[in-house]
């Protein structure tokens, strides 16, 4: 390899992250809109599996952050708050 492949600070904290315990990205989709509405509805934290993968699959925080600011008006919320509420449970919730 003669070209550096840059990485971001981000992108090694995201590939270097303990996302134990382990979940299927299929497994994340399928769980992800019951868990915002648990969160958004009852203020119940994701479990585990699921703050973990989120915390390290980009790809699935990203499609979280969208449905989350998707569904932000059933709950009287702004899209961007239900974003950082999305982002505080994931980062916070019991770790
Ligand atoms: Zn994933």
């Amino acid at each position: 390899m003669t070209e550096d492949t840059v990485l971001s600070r981000e992108t090694i904290a995201r590939l270097t992250l303990n996302t134990e315990p382990w979940l299927s990205c299929d497994a994340c989709f399928e769980q992800v809109d019951v868990a915002l509405e648990a969160l958004f509805g009852s203020s119940v934290p994701p479990v585990a599996e699921l703050r973990a993968h989120l915390r390290g699959c980009a790809t699935c925080h990203e499609e979280a952050q969208s449905l989350a600011a998707l569904v932000a008006d059933q709950y009287d919320m702004a899209a961007s708050v239900a974003v950082a509420r999305l982002d505080i449970a994931i980062t916070t919730a019991g770790a």
